[in-house]
């Protein structure tokens, strides 16, 4: 789905004189390289405080943790996500209401989950699915009227931007109290290993941040409150300083692709192309396209037949899911997810154009509808 090697290819002499610098230095763990990253992302992203993190299911748990709820608490995320949303919510005791999205977007919207705040809710997840920005103007509104706190994960949507109707535009992952994401490998911004980071411009909740994901410390071997250990290591925040000069580049390889796949497919109307929502620009983690439930395993199976890689993100609801089964009782359902969850389907996107094969995708899922 992602061509990690071509890409490693292009800048292999910056990022092996990095590793190398990082290893000879011995400083494995908070190297000055950390701080140095955490500083270019902070300007990148123009955020105050980027804290990061072991990975970004940590970066969501801690965030979570960041905001003294407590145990019952109710937390607003989509039940059309990767199962981190959800399962960090669980795991601090607090409950997760699992929300319906929009079926174009894939997102949630204020009015979508509007009819959940109770008088135990106390936060939003809104998640930036497949690289593009929830309506964050009509969610912060909301937050305000009810007094909730917004996390927003941004693992998908690193470098997307949104623009508010006063034509203010930030970052996904700065307009909340507190922003998330991940460096996994495949990820837009991703490392050679686990990484992940959070992202505040409040200085009390980023102090917070700061000391959870180091043992509940600001001074050593004094523990305030209980924290977990979750850092970024040295290696890969060098590899991550490296590729963050190449982020705008690679969200735009991912834009050529896209476009060209839209146009490949306008004529096949069996086949709807991502929609793209007017206030936010897309970075495509995923290239998502929805399918009549009825074609979709043909589908996938003519495009495994011809080595073409194609993935279901997600093909679960949330609420399906036996783990989170205690929060909704069994026939729970939503139409708008289920329908989903049966109709999408995600072509390979990458940065490396030039290796990306797209001609021949396009061309095999043409025939396959004998356009
Ligand atoms: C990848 C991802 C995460 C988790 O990140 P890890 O680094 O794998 O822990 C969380 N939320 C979403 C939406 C993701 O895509």
């Amino acid at each position: 789905m992602v061509d990690l090697k071509g890409q490693y290819n292009k800048i292999k002499d910056q990022i092996d004189t990095a590793v190398i610098q990082t290893i000879e230095s011995t400083g494995f763990i908070n190297g000055p390289i950390v701080k140095e990253f955490s500083k270019s992302l902070e300007e990148y992203l123009g955020v105050k405080h980027v804290i990061p993190c072991a990975n970004g299911t940590d970066a969501l748990q801690i965030a979570l943790m960041a905001l003294s709820l407590k145990p019952g608490d109710e937390v607003i995320c989509p039940s059309f996500t990767y199962v981190a949303t959800a399962e960090v919510i669980s795991l601090l005791g607090l409950t997760p209401v699992m929300s319906d999205v929009d079926p174009d977007t894939f997102n949630i919207t204020a009015e979508i989950i509007k009819p959940l705040i109770t008088s135990k809710t106390k936060a939003i997840v809104p998640v930036h699915l497949y690289g593009q920005s929830c309506d964050m103007e009509g969610i912060m509104n909301l937050a305000d009227e009810f007094g909730l706190y917004v996390i927003e994960d941004n693992a998908q949507a690193i470098g997307a931007k949104y623009t508010f109707s006063d034509g203010i535009e930030k970052n996904t992952g700065t307009i909340g109290h507190i922003g998330t994401t991940s460096f996994f490998p495949s990820k837009n911004l991703g490392c050679y290993g686990d990484g992940g980071a959070m992202f505040t411009n409040d200085v009390e909740i980023a102090k917070n941040l700061k000391m959870i994901a180091n043992h509940g410390q600001e001074v050593k071997y004094y523990h305030k409150v209980t924290g977990c250990n979750s850092r970024l290591d040295s290696i890969q925040a060098a590899i991550l300083n490296i590729k963050l000069n190449h982020l705008d580049s690679y969200s735009s390889s991912r834009n050529k692709m896209a476009k060209y796949y839209d146009e490949s497919f306008s004529e096949i109307s069996e086949l709807s192309i991502p929609k793209r929502q007017h206030n936010s620009t897309h970075v495509f983690h995923q290239y998502t396209l929805k399918i009549l439930p009825e074609l979709r395993n043909s589908l996938i199976d003519f495009l495994k037949e011809n080595n073409i890689p194609v993935m279901i993100y997600y093909p679960v609801p949330l609420y399906k899911q036996e783990a989170f089964s205690n929060y909704v009782t069994s026939d729970f359902t939503i139409t708008n997810v289920e329908e989903l969850c049966n109709t999408v389907f995600s072509l390979p996107i990458h940065t490396e154009i030039e290796n990306s094969s797209q001609e021949f995708i396009t061309q095999k899922i043409k025939e396959f509808f004998n356009k």
